[in-house]
Parts: structure tokens; C-alpha cells; sequence
């Protein structure tokens, strides 16, 4: 969603200060420096961007890493594959070598590496490192699922969304790496692909992302943040994009701001490539020209099944506004139109099946996009529906069939997770929005975003829309002037979430605190206060 750009905490004498402060002319001969956190040469190191792992099973995770001695200029790699070692150890120290084995980083991928290391026994933490022409990366952290069947008795979770870059610092990563935890879910906007603006907290470089060197350096500049290198070395992470790996409010093979069909395809395929290439995904993710298997799940035991959705890649356009408009209007036919899809009808028939087969104690489903109705109407003083027709409101139907799906065949506690909004939500879906007596089929946690601003002009409008008499009586929760993550808490028998908030996002070593606190117990319909 756009409702973002410039930042409420940047007032211009604190940039001055900032600026003052913090050394930022280095930006500009190609060093980073961060108050308070260690510099970090971009020229250094052949392992510039640092470790990831992510996508487990019980017996084996995905290793990330990226050979790029110049991250920020292509990579700075000559165009030939590398040997690169890597390493899996039961301590931190890598003496106790459990696997290792060699693969190559290949031009054509950017020379970023995607190797499985398998044989690992389950529900077990592990360490890793990767090495090739005569250097070592950083040792990372990261484990495997349980063991099928088994019904572990806890899981930890951060969900994460929209990390704008040029917003600010990434104290909630801090914060993240700083936690006990199992995973990150991360629910899109994991870049953004703006044009460097010269006002921000910390700036972009070049233009708009076009090509697949643009979206490359992007990536690259992201993942040198020291904050967001470290959340990804202590966890593995569960990963979905949203709309701004390629561009605002793309939906399927429709460019919001007006690219041309032809151009567009082309676009889209060289953002999947960087996004793959820079995530820890799996080889069953590898795009195949302009489209890409990112929908999938995973089982943490017994415990929580959890399904990653696509919400971008098959979607229909937005109804009922403008192209490149702000993408909030009032509701028209096009909202209930059968014809139109949010997941497409493969991935809706497999949310299905892995539902109904799930012997989950908890059914998670992390997604983009809020799945709540969120009716804008009363305050605007509009008797029909106002909506933001970027997220599930403008598809209505196939929520629809989605909330019958969870009414009749009762998957066992489903929770949805959500970013996009840059604030934070909780939600009761009802089968029927506009029924109180609807049974509630689903809670739904939306996360504030880890960087990327909010509007707070909305704020009000949107406060002055709900509480229990207002056209939202399903929305429990909002608060929309803090960043921050949501940590999951969860047993068998309750799943808490704490809405963790940064106090200001021109400080890497921002205090970080929990604002809000919701319990689901488990076998229980609805959401409660902590
Ligand atoms: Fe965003
Ligand atoms: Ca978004």
C-alpha cells in the first residue's frame, strides 16, 4: 500500500542533528557507519552481505550466502562460477563439523548460494559458515523443524513486513536478534524499489528499480544493514513477498504505475530473479522466466502448520479505484466479482487441501495483505463501503469462499498474519462481517512495519472507525504511530502476541517496548486482551 512516504519522526532538525552525529558523509565515499553499531566497509569482505538460512524440515535447511566484494556496483564478481565450502557444526565454534560440502556461485545467480544441507536430526539448532577464495564468512544460527508428528511445546515467531530502507534504522532487528526465538516471518516489502530521495533518514542509490542490476544492488544495499545481517545469522527465516520487490500495487502481470504490458513482464521477471536469488529459498522457488513457486508450508510438529501465501503473483487488478491513485474508494460491483482472484484458483484449491489435511494444533496462514474488512465509510461521512482495494476487500468473493472454507470445515485454530499496513491490528474474522453473530472463524495479527512509514493523517480517520459500534466491531485493535514487530508466543494451549514498537527510527539503538499484548486460547473462537 502507499500511504508512506517521507517519515513522521524526521523533523528537520533532527536530520541535522543526525547528520551531525552519526558521520553520514561516509555514505558518500562508499562506507557505512552506523551510531552505535560497528562499521562495516562495503569493500571488505568477499561475504559483504553476511549469512541467511531459512525454509526447514525436520532433517535439513536452506544455507544462504553471497559472494560480493562490491555489493553495491553488481557485486564486483569476474563472470565465472566459484567453489564455495560450507560447513554445518552442532557449536558455535564449528568444531563439532556434523555436514559440509562444496557448491558453486554462479554468474548467473548473482554468485549467491543455495545449498541444502541435509541429514540433520530434528528439532535441532545448528551453526554454519560458508568459505571460498581464501576467506570465511560470519557463523550463523539456524535449526530444523520437529520431527513430524510430535507436538512440541513451544514456538517463538517474529513477523516482520516493510523495512523502507530510506525511512530509518532497523531497531526492531536489533530487538528481533536480541529475542529466544524459532523464526522470522517475514510478510513482504522487504525492499523497496524508490528512486534514492534526498530528504530520507539514509538514502537509496540511483533510480527506480528497473533492471536486474538495479534490483541486485538494492538487495544488497538492504542486507548491509549490521541490524538486519544479524537477524538473519541467529534465525533461519520464512519468507513472502508483497508488492514493492517489484513495484507499488503490481497485481499479476498489471503494472500500477502504467508500464507498458511487454515492459512490464520484463521487470517482473528480473525482480523475481533478485528476489530469489537474495532470500533463503529453496531450488523449488527458482523462477522459471516471469514466475515463481513461492506459496508452500511448513509444519512445526504438531504444533503449528504454517502456509506462506502469494498474494501478488496470480492476483486480479484492484476494483473500484484509479490506477496509481492512493487505492482507497468507495465499494463498487467489481468488489464481489466472481471473476476476479486474490491467490489464484491453484494456490485457493491448496490452501484447501492443506487445511483439511492439517493435524495442527494451530493453523497459520502468512500472508500480505489485511484479510479483515476494514470499512473506511462513517468517518468519510459515506454511507456505502469505503475500502483499501489493495487488500482483500477488493476481492470479496474469494474471501468469501475462504471464510465459508474455515466455517464448515473447522481447521483447528487458524491465524492469520499479516503486514502491508505499516501499523498495527487485531482482528475476529466473521464468516459474516456485517453479522455480530457470525461465529469467528479465524484471529488475524497484522504487524506494524520494522521502517516504512505511515500516514498518520489517517490515523484519526481511521480511529473515528471503529470500536464496538462502528461498522468495524471485529477490529479489536489498531495503533498506527509506531514501527516495530509482532512476537508470537505459543503453546498448545494459547497463542500470544506482543506488539513490540521502536521509539524513534533515526537511532539503531532505540529503546524498544511492548505495547499491546493479545491472547488466543486454543479451542476458543476470538481474541482477548493479554
Ligand atoms: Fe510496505
Ligand atoms: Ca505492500
Amino acid at each position: 500500500m502507499m500511504i508512506l512516504r517521507g517519515s513522521p519522526f524526521l523533523r528537520p532538525i533532527d536530520r541535522r542533528t543526525f547528520l551531525r552525529t552519526s558521520g553520514a558523509l561516509a555514505g558518500l565515499v562508499g562506507l557505512r557507519v552506523v551510531p552505535g553499531a560497528r562499521a562495516l566497509a562495503a569493500t571488505s569482505s568477499l561475504f559483504s552481505l553476511g549469512v541467511a538460512s531459512g525454509d526447514p524440515t525436520p532433517t535439513s535447511v536452506l544455507l544462504w550466502t553471497r559472494l560480493a566484494p562490491d555489493p553495491l556496483n553488481g557485486g564486483g564478481m569476474s563472470p565465472k562460477p566459484v567453489r564455495v565450502r560450507w560447513e554445518v557444526a552442532r557449536d558455535e565454534g564449528m568444531q563439532q563439523i556434523v555436514r559440509r560440502g562444496q557448491v558453486t556461485a554462479k554468474p548467473g545467480d548473482g554468485h549467491t548460494v543455495h545449498v541444502i544441507a541435509g541429514g540433520l536430526a530434528p528439532d535441532s539448532w545448528y551453526f554454519y559458515r560458508f568459505s571460498a577464495m581464501g576467506e570465511t564468512s560470519r557463523v550463523g544460527r539456524t535449526r530444523t523443524l520437529p520431527a513430524r508428528g510430535t507436538l512440541a511445546s513451544r514456538l517463538r515467531l517474529a513477523v516482520v513486513s516493510c523495512q523502507d530502507y530510506q525511512n530509518g534504522y532497523y531497531a526492531a532487528y536489533r530487538d528481533i536478534a536480541e529475542h529466544d526465538l524459532d523464526f522470522v516471518v517475514h510478510t513482504g516489502d522487504y525492499i523497496y524499489e524508490y528512486a534514492a530521495n534526498p530528504a530520507a533518514i539514509r538514502q537509496h542509490r540511483g533510480g527506480e528499480c528497473q533492471t536486474l542490476d538495479d534490483y541486485r544492488n538494492r538487495y544488497a544495499l538492504y542486507r548491509l544493514d549490521p541490524q538486519l545481517q544479524d537477524a538473519h545469522a541467529r534465525f533461519p527465516f520464512l519468507v513472502t513477498w508483497d508488492d514493492h520487490e517489484v513495484q507499488n500495487n503490481y497485481t499479476g502481470p498489471i503494472s500500477d504505475e502504467g508500464v507498458p504490458a511487454d515492459a512490464f513482464r520484463t521487470r517482473r521477471a528480473v525482480a523475481y530473479q533478485a528476489y530469489w536469488e537474495h532470500m533463503p529459498l529453496r531450488a523449488s522457488s527458482r523462477p522459471r522466466r516471469d514466475t515463481m513457486q513461492l506459496y508452500r508450508r511448513f509444519d512445526f510438529g504438531r504444533l503449528a502448520r504454517i502456509f506462506m501465501l502469494d498474494g501478488r503473483q496470480f492476483r486480479s487488478d484492484q476494483p473500484c479505484v484509479e490506477p496509481g491513485s492512493l487505492g482507497v474508494g468507495p465499494e463498487c460491483p467489481d468488489v464481489f466479482a466472481e471473476d476476479r482472484t486474490f491467490l489464484g484458483t491453484r494456490q485457493e484449491r491448496w490452501l484447501y487441501a492443506g487445511l483439511r489435511r492439517s493435524r495442527a494444533r494451530w493453523n497459520v496462514i502468512a500472508q500480505q495483505v489485511m484479510m479483515m474488512r476494514g470499512d473506511l465509510g462513517e468517518a468519510l461521512g459515506s454511507a456505502v463501503p469505503v475500502y483499501n482495494m489493495d487488500a482483500w476487500d477488493g476481492y470479496q468473493a474469494q474471501r468469501q469462499r475462504i471464510l465459508d472454507f474455515l466455517a464448515r470445515e473447522r481447521p483447528a485454530n487458524p491465524i492469520v498474519l499479516t503486514g502491508d499496513i505499516h501499523s498495527a491490528w487485531v482482528a475476529e474474522l466473521r464468516q459474516n462481517f456485517l453479522d455480530p453473530a457470525s461465529p469467528v472463524v479465524a484471529v488475524e495479527f497484522v504487524c506494524t512495519s520494522i521502517s516504512s512509514s505511515f500516514l498518520d493523517s489517517f490515523i484519526p480517520i481511521i480511529e473515528a472507525n471503529l470500536g464496538p459500534n462502528s461498522r468495524n466491531p471485529h477490529i479489536r485493535f489498531f495503533e498506527g504511530r509506531h514501527r516495530g514487530w509482532t512476537l508470537c508466543d505459543v503453546t498448545p494451549e494459547r497463542w500470544q502476541a506482543d506488539f513490540r514498537v521502536v521509539q524513534t527510527l533515526s537511532d539503531p539503538a532505540s529503546p524498544v517496548e511492548t505495547v499491546s499484548s493479545w491472547v488466543v486460547d486454543a479451542g476458543v473462537p476470538g481474541v482477548r486482551p493479554a
